[in-house]
């Protein structure tokens, strides 16, 4: 197969596994940057180029489009889409999993569990917004946050109400969670490639810190799912049209909840810690998907009407 990859730097460590595990598996790839490529919008004859080049002939795509760039990253996902380049994951699919709140309330909709969260605009109902959630302590989100960075613990009721004034203050769209506190400063996130949870991992907070992010310096180890998290988290990835993806969640006392359906999952962390070749998988993956799409014309399965 002949397959591109959307990644802003081919040195970044998913890029280069997934390199890798396509050669390895006797693919031609190509790592394109994603904000050097640019289309030409024709009902009849879709095309993108990349430096002057007209790009042609891929099979497949495996779109790693960071926070920052996926408005533009989803566009030339959208066009090669229109141009019958089966997708690793769908345009349709990145763009809904980047808005935080869209995402919740898609998976509630279908009875996943999750923490009770809130969003209002007014500071008139901040008071009943806080309590719709519990109280204090509880948890501030800012929507356009990643990598932790906007996820506030708000320890007393004095402290959420001020905290969350001022984000309104400042026209920031946030929403409100209650804090789970059993989770003890730990989540567990699950790597799901096709219908299966091919591995996960729990992230430890550091000292002194509620976020597990292992860019706000948590550590990673091996954990056994059990059946229920195991389902959620496949379910979750279904819900909201992702092939692979990783499915973050905490163990709360009444089961497991979701925090977030991350679709450009990173492969380091979960790839050293599960001892897995992530990155094989993935383009495993791809090669079933290519064999039973090749049947139909149309390689992507989000429909719109009119
Ligand atoms: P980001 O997308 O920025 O990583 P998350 O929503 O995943 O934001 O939150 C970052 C971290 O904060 C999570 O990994 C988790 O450890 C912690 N956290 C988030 N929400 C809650 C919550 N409701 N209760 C307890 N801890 C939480």
């Amino acid at each position: 197969m002949k397959i591109a990859i959307l990644s802003r730097n081919a040195k970044l460590y998913s890029t280069t596994r997934l390199v890798e595990a396509a050669q390895a598996r006797g693919h031609e790839v190509r790592v394109l940057d994603v904000l050097r490529c640019y289309m030409n919008i024709t009902s009849h004859n879709p095309s993108i180029h990349y430096r002057g080049e007209d790009l042609v002939g891929f099979d497949a795509v495996i779109p790693r489009i960071g926070a920052s760039v996926t408005f533009y990253g989803t566009a030339v996902l959208r066009q090669f889409e229109m141009m019958n380049v089966m997708p690793l994951n769908e345009s349709v699919g990145i763009s809904r999993s980047r808005d935080k709140l869209r995402s919740i309330q898609l998976l509630a909709r279908k009875g996943i569990g999750l923490p009770v969260t809130g969003f209002a605009n007014n500071p008139d109902d901040i008071e009943d917004l806080i309590s719709q959630v519990g109280g204090a302590p509880l948890v501030i989100k800012l929507l356009q946050g990643t990598q932790g960075i906007g996820v506030v613990l708000a320890e007393t009721h004095n402290a959420a109400e001020s905290v969350i004034q001022a984000f309104m203050g400042l026209n920031a769209n946030i929403m409100v969670q209650e804090f789970i506190k059993e989770a003890n400063g730990s989540d567990i996130r699950c790597f799901v490639v096709g219908d299966k949870v091919v591995a996960a991992m729990r992230r430890q907070a550091a000292k002194g810190e509620f976020r597990s992010n292992l860019h706000r310096g948590g550590s990673a180890s091996l954990i056994r799912l059990t059946p229920e998290e195991r389902s959620t988290a496949v379910r979750a990835a279904k819900i909201m049209g992702l092939n692979v993806c990783g499915v973050d969640m905490l163990r709360s006392n009444h089961g497991p909840v979701i925090m977030e359906v991350n679709s450009s999952p990173g492969l380091r962390g979960i790839e050293e810690t599960s001892g897995k070749d992530i990155a094989d998988l993935i383009i495993q993956f791809i090669e079933k998907r290519f064999e039973t799409m090749e049947m139909t014309k149309d390689k992507t399965r989000t429909r719109g009407k009119g």
